[in-house]
């Protein structure tokens, strides 16, 4: 059985290439090609969780399995919060083929699946682009999303100062324009693409601060207990999900907005694979704010990880 490093991750599957296999992973989800068992995590005290994500693809032929720690003050350590395993196995005769490093390809798929979204559902020529959050996620939305758009001005805020100031650091010689803001409204004021990358169990973006024509990937609320955008927010935009099985019972921002009134059921107007695939409208004009809810599918772990493992040889 090969083992892959998360070097060896980075090394062998660019962002711009993660992309495309994510965009394929999911067209072919939403054909009914993958099998997807719900995801369970398994809650170990202390704010702790293990992630476990069975699944299996049609075309490559595999299933396997991620085991993901969840650890949140893990960054404070120096430490992925992410941290994890993907097996790998071939479907054809049930031969374990590779364990992959599940915190890299966590990183890169999750961000890969987010810029194909905003590839599908943003304005073409959107510039300006927010990003709440300035962990882990933050630094691979940057890199994903400009491989997508020609952004030119990226404005980062986070609930520690601090922390945005050094993304700002971090990243600033790969754009324009970046900046730390003081405020979650001063950083998607006008924006055309936000991305919410936190672990905020509440909201941090309101629809009062949207305008017409942006496009938003919600990415850090991933069990139906939290959510990062309010009622009015959900409710302005064309809502699109990763999968209609996942979003009805853990998308929490979703869930809460029904609860409310706020939506209906309808609200979800389908899963990004489709509209990938070009069987259901995205973006129907300039003036539509779209949304693109991200929980996280174990086949964009599997189509990344074996991607991987392919071009590893
Ligand atoms: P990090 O720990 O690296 O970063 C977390 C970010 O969230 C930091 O900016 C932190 O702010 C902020 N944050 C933490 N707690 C709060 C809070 N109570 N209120 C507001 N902001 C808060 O995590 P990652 O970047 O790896 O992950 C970010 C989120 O994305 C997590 O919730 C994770 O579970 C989720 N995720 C989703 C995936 C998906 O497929 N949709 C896949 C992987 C992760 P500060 O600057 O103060 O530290």
């Amino acid at each position: 059985m090969r083992q892959i490093s998360s070097d060896e991750v980075y090394a062998l599957l660019p962002m711009a290439d993660c992309i495309d296999v994510v965009e394929a992973a999911m067209i072919g989800v939403s054909n009914g090609e993958a099998t997807l068992p719900l995801r369970s995590i398994m809650p170990l005290g202390g704010g702790n969780a293990m992630g476990i994500m069975p699944g299996g693809l049609a075309d490559p032929h595999i299933h396997g399995i991620k085991l993901v720690s969840l650890y949140p003050d893990n960054p404070k350590h120096g430490l992925s919060s992410h941290q994890g395993v993907i097996l790998l196995f071939d479907s054809r005769n049930g031969t374990a083929i590779a364990a992959v490093d599940g915190a890299s390809v966590t990183a890169q798929r999750t961000a890969a699946a987010s810029a194909a979204a905003t590839r599908a559902l943003s304005r073409p020529g959107s510039r300006v682009l927010a990003i709440l959050g300035a962990g882990e996620q933050a630094d691979h939305h940057l890199q994903a999303h400009l491989c997508v758009r020609p952004f030119d001005e990226v404005r980062v805020w986070t609930r520690t100062a601090a922390n945005a100031q050094a993304f700002a650091d971090r990243h600033g010689a790969s754009i324009a324009s970046l900046r730390a803001v003081a405020t979650a409204e001063e950083a998607v004021s006008g924006a055309d693409v936000i991305v919410t990358a936190t672990a905020s169990p509440t909201a941090i973006l309101k629809g009062e601060w949207l305008v017409p024509g942006q496009h938003i990937n919600l990415v850090g609320a991933s069990v139906a207990s939290v959510r990062e955008i309010d009622d009015a927010g959900v409710a302005r935009g064309r809502y699109f999900v990763d999968t209609l099985a996942g979003a009805r019972v853990q998308a929490g921002e979703y869930i809460d907005a029904l609860k409310a009134g706020a939506i209906t059921e309808g609200h979800i107007l389908g899963e990004i694979g489709k509209v990938y695939e070009g069987s259901l409208a995205g973006r129907l004009g300039d003036s539509d704010i779209t949304i693109y809810k991200s929980l996280g599918v174990a086949a964009q772990d599997l189509a990344t990880a074996y991607e991987i493992f392919r071009r590893a040889g």
